[in-house]
C-alpha cells in the first residue's frame, strides 16, 4: 500500500504500484523538471497563479507527454473550497490549455472513462483520491481546512456512489503530499470549529510545547473516509509535509502566498 518516488524524462513524481496493477495510474507531481522561474521553479502546473503562462504550459505538455495522456482528454477545475463534485466524460473535459476553461465551482472529479486524466491543484491542501478496483471508477478531491471541514472526501464517495452503486469498504483511497502538522499552526477559533462540527476532532489537533493548536489536515481525511466506511488499511497516504520539503513541493504558507502548484492527477488505464 505504498507510494513509489518515480524519475522521468527529469520529473519526480510519486505513483501507487497497486493502484496501476488494478486499472488506475495515480501521480503526485513534484516541483522538479519545469520550466518556471522562481518562485515558481520549477515545474508549476497552475494557470492562475501570477507565473508566465508559456511555462505553464511547457510544463503541463512535458508531463502529460510522460504520462501518455492528451490535452483533450484532461480535466480540472477551477477549485474554491467547495463542495462541489463533476463527473468527467470525453464531452466536459477541459482546462488543460487554460484555468479559464476548467470546471467551474469544483473541487472534486470523478470518472468512469479509460484515457482521461483528471487533474487537482495544490500548495499545501491536501490531494485525496477514491478508486473502485472492481467498478473501475475514479475519483479525486482538494481538501483545504475548508474541503475537510465541508467533508469534501465523503462528498466525492456519494457523488460516485449515485452514478454507479458500492459498499465504501470495496473503495480504495490515497492521499498525497499536504501540509503537515509539524508546519500548520492554526489559532483558537479555528480548533472550536472543528470541534463543535466533529465529534473526533480533538485527536487531529497537537499543542507543541503547550502552545497554539496544530491541524493534522491527513488524520482529520482519514478519519473521515474511516467514518464513510472505507477500511482503514486500504487508505495509502504519502506522509510528506509540503511546507517542510521545500525540494520537492510549493507552500503557500512557507513562501507567503507567491508560489506554484503541484498536482495529483489520475486516470483509469
Ligand atoms: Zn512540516
Amino acid at each position: 500500500m505504498m507510494w513509489e518516488k518515480t524519475e522521468k524524462d527529469g520529473l519526480i513524481y510519486y505513483t501507487l504500484p497497486h493502484w496501476r496493477e488494478r486499472g488506475a495510474e495515480l501521480v503526485m507531481t513534484t516541483r522538479v523538471g519545469g520550466f518556471g522561474k522562481a518562485p515558481y521553479d520549477t515545474l508549476n502546473l497552475g494557470y492562475h497563479v501570477e507565473d508566465d503562462k508559456k511555462d505553464v504550459g511547457k510544463n503541463r505538455e512535458k508531463l502529460l507527454a510522460a504520462l501518455g495522456g492528451e490535452p483533450s482528454r484532461f480535466a480540472s477545475a477551477k477549485q474554491v473550497h467547495g463542495r462541489g463534485i463533476r463527473k468527467i466524460t470525453a464531452e466536459n473535459c477541459g482546462g488543460f490549455f487554460g484555468h479559464e476553461d476548467a470546471a467551474d465551482d469544483t473541487d472534486g472529479l470523478f470518472t468512469l472513462e479509460k484515457g482521461i486524466w483528471l487533474a487537482t491543484f495544490y500548495a499545501d491542501c491536501l490531494p485525496l483520491a477514491v478508486f473502485h478496483p472492481e467498478k473501475k471508477l475514479l475519483g479525486l478531491a482538494h481538501a483545504g481546512w475548508k474541503g475537510t471541514y465541508r467533508d469534501i472526501g465523503g462528498a466525492l464517495i456519494e457523488a460516485m456512489a449515485a452514478e454507479v452503486s458500492f459498499d465504501p469498504s470495496e473503495l480504495w483511497c490515497a492521499v498525497g503530499a499536504g501540509i503537515g502538522p509539524c508546519c500548520y499552526e492554526v489559532d483558537e477559533a479555528f480548533h472550536e470549529r472543528f470541534c463543535r462540527r466533529y465529534e473526533k476532532a480533538e485527536a487531529w489537533f497537537t499543542r507543541p510545547g503547550g502552545g497554539k493548536p496544530h491541524f493534522d489536515n491527513v488524520r482529520a481525511n482519514v478519519d473521515l473516509f474511516a467514518e464513510k466506511g472505507v477500511k482503514r488499511e486500504n487508505i495509502a497516504c504519502l506522509d510528506l509535509c509540503t511546507c517542510c520539503c521545500e525540494d520537492l513541493f510549493f507552500s503557500y504558507r512557507r513562501d507567503k502566498g507567491k508560489t506554484g502548484r503541484h498536482g495529483l492527477l489520475g486516470a483509469l488505464i
